[in-house]
């Protein structure tokens, strides 16, 4: 089913007191916000997941940012979605555009770690997103749609409904610099319609779709208002409770 989701990505921040003491204050907003059915998701470092799952209150739930793409075996400094699982922990990021630029994680790669993920029932939070380039050369919709061709559509419609797409167009992420409303609006409706021509309308209409790129809670009411943004991925404003929760109370 479609919901609304705003999600936080930690990214390398955070020691295990300070992790801790954040999910602290963000359970204290949890309990004094009406959150109006959003699911909030928390996605800490490796080293902080079972703590994380332990100390979160609903409504929020912990996700990892990464995951290995092999079950098991001798891959040192990996974590495969299994051992994930075991912790707890729901829901695993896959390819953002920091792991694709900066560990060579190319398309075959996430689709194994897709599979890993749902293979360990893990919910994928898929990113997708052009570079400033593709953008300018009017290519952002051919990289989007190929990005989302080459990971995701070998999945059946079971899988595929398991999956949660978050829209983060690289030239927005960290710079301050965020899509407009309309510049969003227009990818997810595409985004929305391929997966359509892929799979059906329902199952198009069921996919939750995440804006991630500089959102923070001055801008969050008029990127979540947009009808085919469904919530949002935040770096840098997840690493303070109250700045959170200004973007989970812009719905
Ligand atoms: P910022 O919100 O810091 O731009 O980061 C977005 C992001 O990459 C979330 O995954």
């Amino acid at each position: 089913m479609r919901r609304n989701i705003v999600a936080g990505n930690w990214k390398m921040n955070n020691t295990l007191d300070e992790g801790l003491n954040l999910i602290k204050d963000i359970n204290v907003n949890a309990k004094k916000t009406d959150v109006k059915g959003v699911q909030v998701i928390v996605a800490t470092p490796f080293i902080h997941l079972a703590k994380a799952v332990e100390e979160a209150i609903s409504p929020v739930r912990i996700a990892a940012q990464n995951c290995a793409s092999e079950e098991s075996g001798a891959y040192t400094g990996e974590v495969s979605a299994k051992m994930i699982r075991s912790t707890g922990t729901e829901y695993v990021i896959i390819g953002h555009s920091e792991r694709r630029a900066y560990y060579g994680e190319t398309d075959e790669i996430l689709t194994k770690k897709v599979d890993q993920a749902i293979a360990n029932k893990l919910y994928p939070i898929f990113c997708i997103g052009e570079v400033l380039d593709d953008r300018e050369n009017d290519k952002h919709f051919e990289v989007v749609e190929n990005q989302l061709k080459n990971a995701l559509f070998h999945l059946s419609e079971k899988d595929f409904g398991r999956v949660i797409l978050a829209y983060e167009p690289v030239w927005a992420i960290g710079t301050g610099k965020t899509a407009s409303p309309e510049q969003a609006q227009e990818m997810h409706a595409f985004i929305r319609k391929v997966v359509a021509e892929k799979y059906n309308d329902k199952i198009a209409d069921e996919v939750s779709i995440l804006y991630g790129g500089s959102m923070k809670p001055a801008n969050a009411k008029e990127l979540v208002s947009q009808a085919d943004v469904d919530g949002g991925l935040i770096g840098g404003a997840s690493l303070n409770a109250d700045d959170f929760f200004g973007i989970i109370t812009a719905f």
